[in-house]
C-alpha cells in the first residue's frame, strides 16, 4: 500500500460525529482519496446518486434517515446498488452485523475504529469489489 492508494477515488463519508469526521477525512485524504462529507442520511442518498462515489462509509446513527434506511434505498436502486457500502456501527452487536449483511453492505466496522484499520478495510473492500 502506498500513499497514493486512493488515487483520486471518491469516498462518501456519512458521519455526524465531528471527531470521527476529522479523523477519517484526514487519513483518507492523506492516502489520496477525495472525500465528500455529509452528516445526514437523506443527503447521503442524494449525493450518492449525483456523485456516484467509489465507496460509501456509512455511519448508522445519523440524522435525517438512519444509515440502515439510506443503505436499503441505495442498494435497492439500480443506479447505486453497485457502490460498496461499509457500515459503521456504535457497538459490535451480532444483530448489527447480520443486518449489514442482509442489506447488502460490503463491509462492517464497529466503533471505535482505529484510523489505519479503517483505511485497510476501505482498500480491502475496493479490491474485493473490483474498484481498486
Ligand atoms: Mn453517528
Amino acid at each position: 500500500m502506498t500513499d497514493s492508494v486512493g488515487a483520486g477515488r471518491k469516498i462518501l463519508l456519512v458521519e455526524d460525529n465531528l471527531d470521527n469526521q476529522a479523523v477519517y477525512r484526514l487519513i483518507l485524504e492523506h492516502s489520496g482519496f477525495q472525500v465528500i462529507l455529509t452528516e445526514r442520511g437523506d443527503e447521503a442518498v442524494e449525493i450518492a446518486r449525483s456523485e456516484l462515489p467509489d465507496l460509501i462509509l456509512m455511519d448508522i446513527s445519523i440524522p435525517g434517515m438512519d444509515g440502515w434506511e439510506a443503505t436499503r434505498i441505495l442498494k435497492g436502486d439500480d443506479g447505486t446498488a453497485h457502490i460498496p457500502v461499509i457500515a459503521l456501527t456504535a457497538h459490535a452487536f451480532e444483530k448489527d452485523r447480520e443486518r449489514a449483511e442482509e442489506l447488502g453492505c460490503d463491509g462492517y466496522m464497529a466503533k471505535p475504529i482505529e484510523p489505519r484499520r479503517a483505511l485497510a478495510v476501505v482498500v480491502e473492500v475496493l479490491e474485493k469489489t473490483g474498484r481498486a
